[in-house]
């Protein structure tokens, strides 16, 4: 289903077949486009968005939850996903209800050693379009409602604190939304930038091992393409945050650094000059995530939170 305007460009939403009609695999973005690529993959098989069963959903984010809402209302369809992505998409909700300004956000840039030039555009206020609260909550290892089909879930947090891979046990494959993706890296970032009680690369790392191990043959991401050998590839997403782990800590000295400076100073696809003020926001958001694995490991200490500062332990 079509991304709209993201590099991204597409998400691939499952369908498996079930007595009680299809359960969905995400739901893919809210957009008139994707829904038409849904009632239109669906009709390919003889199915009817009408007769969904039930929409699983790997994580909160709008490429995957953002049409799981309209589903629901079209066929009736229970739509589940993990406690932890439930709660923020609880707590996203009541933040538009109170017309939040994401005034922390802002607070949070500014302690990292953004400048004025970076906040101008206003883009990190923009305010978020939760997705539908699930009907259903679910738990590491749960089996889901899918008649007929063993699929559980495994709860791999890191892209986000509930992201939920789904091994069909009786089908010899895994669905691993964003978790694991043939050729990039999920984004891993920490916000806001100065937080110390969360640890999502610390998470991810540790959710990489929990399905690397998995007896499966075909492994089914949320984008790009299927691919086999999942065990090879979680070692290799593993060695590159290794890799981007030594660089920032070649990085640091006896002298403090702001998160910003150090973001700036990592290397990126795009040279940082030329990033949008959003990249930068989202670099500085995974380089905050790599400097709390560095404090747990004992390589990185905090000098001060407010400006935000790392120097060498
Ligand atoms: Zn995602
Ligand atoms: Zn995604």
């Amino acid at each position: 289903m079509p991304i709209p305007g993201n590099p991204l460009a597409y998400t691939l939403v499952y369908a498996l077949e079930t007595p009680r009609g299809p359960v969905l695999v995400d739901a893919g973005w809210e957009h008139e486009d994707a829904w038409d690529a849904l009632s239109g993959g669906l009709a390919a098989f003889g199915m009817d968005v009408a007769d969904v069963y039930g929409v699983v959903v790997t994580h909160h984010h709008p490429d995957h939850a953002g049409l799981a809402g309209r589903v629901r209302e079209a066929s009736g369809a229970w739509i589940a996903m993990h406690r932890a992505d439930a709660d923020l998409v609880r707590a996203f909700r009541a933040m538009v209800e109170q017309d939040a300004d994401r005034a922390w956000m802002s607070d949070s840039l500014r302690r990292a050693g953004a400048r004025e030039a970076d906040l101008a555009d206003g883009s990190h206020r923009r305010p978020v379009d939760p997705p539908a609260q699930p009907d259903r909550e679910l738990e590491d290892r749960d089996l889901i409602d899918v008649p007929g089909r063993r699929l559980r879930a495994i709860w791999t947090p890191g892209h986000s604190p509930g992201h939920l891979c789904l091994h069909l046990e009786d089908g010899d494959r895994i669905f691993t939304g964003d978790h694991v993706l043939p050729r990039i890296t999920p984004h891993i970032g920490l916000y806001p930038y100065e937080r110390t009680d969360v640890d999502p690369l610390g998470d991810f790392l540790a959710s990489l091992a929990r399905v690397g191990d998995l007896p499966v043959d075909e492994v089914l991401p949320a984008h790009q393409f299927r691919f086999h050998g999942l065990a090879a590839r979680t070692r290799d997403i593993a060695a590159h945050h290794e890799a981007r782990l030594a660089e920032l800590a070649a990085l640091l000295t006896g002298e403090p650094r702001t998160l910003w400076d150090l973001a700036s100073a990592l290397i990126w696809r795009e040279a940082w000059p030329e990033m949008s003020l959003q990249s930068r926001q989202m670099a500085a958001g995974e380089a905050a995530a790599h400097l709390r694995v560095l404090e747990s490991r004992g390589q990185a200490s905090r000098r001060s939170d407010d400006p935000l500062t790392f120097t060498a332990r």
